[in-house]
């Protein structure tokens, strides 16, 4: 451990937000003049509504007029055709907000794998305040949303959390970061799952989609729930 340290000063998934957010930002810049509405939307924050201006974001103007092309419907779920691209090319985030981000690692294996990571530099889930464990809440929200509405089902997955064992020990605090995996079976629809087998197991996954295009496929999926929409 103490020669971890010394090689590996830093948190790694302190890092790795960083990397993830600095790829959004640059191709939201390269993809924001043939993007629709929908992406300023997508990538950008309201403690309430989970939409609205990002803290700290990209400061450059939308180069597309901000207001809805649906001001007075509901949302639209995203498998219908109606649905728009909401995430540039090359993002592997799908939502974030101001305490936490939801992406696609590049690393993933199942198709529709997410990790959910905190912003800050968190250890456990007893160190969250008040407005933290609400940004938890409302990401947890979002994405099991828009998994739902990928297929219009009820999406099966395994969650799980790793963060700093609970008891005193203080070296853990500063190697530790808090996030939450999402490992979903599902590959092409409601009853098509990924199977791990053979050279899978044994030797290297195999991606029948990148992260990115994953990505945008939840990117593109609707925050309203499909069976609330009449
Ligand atoms: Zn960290
Ligand atoms: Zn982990």
């Amino acid at each position: 451990m103490a020669k971890y340290r010394q090689r590996y000063h830093r948190c790694m998934l302190c890092d790795y937000v960083k990397t993830e957010t600095e790829a959004d930002r640059k191709a939201k810049a390269v993809s924001l003049p043939s993007m629709t509405n929908g992406l300023n939307e997508a990538h950008s924050f309201s403690p309430t509504t989970g939409t609205g201006p990002l803290a700290g974001s990209d400061p450059t103007p939308p180069t597309t007029p901000t207001s809805t092309t649906f001001p007075s419907t509901k949302p639209v779920p995203s498998s219908t055709p109606t649905a728009t691209k909401t995430t540039p090319d090359g993002s592997r985030i799908v939502c974030e907000n101001a305490s936490f981000i939801c992406l696609v690692p590049f690393w993933a294996t199942w198709p529709f794998e997410t990790m959910v990571l905190s912003r800050a530099h968190l250890a456990r889930l007893s160190d969250m305040t008040v407005v933290q464990k609400q940004d938890l809440a409302n990401i947890l929200r979002r994405i099991t949303c828009r998994y739902d509405n990928l297929f219009r089902c009820s999406f099966p997955y395994s969650m799980g959390v790793h963060q700093a064992p609970t008891n005193d020990d203080a070296s853990h605090q500063e190697l530790s970061h808090l996030h939450l995996h999402f490992y979903p079976p599902l590959l092409r629809s409601a009853a098509v799952k990924k199977f791990l087998v053979g050279f899978e197991l044994l030797g290297q996954s195999q991606r029948d989609l990148t992260p990115e295009q994953a990505a945008t496929r939840l990117a593109d999926c609707s925050e309203t729930h499909y069976k609330s929409v009449v």
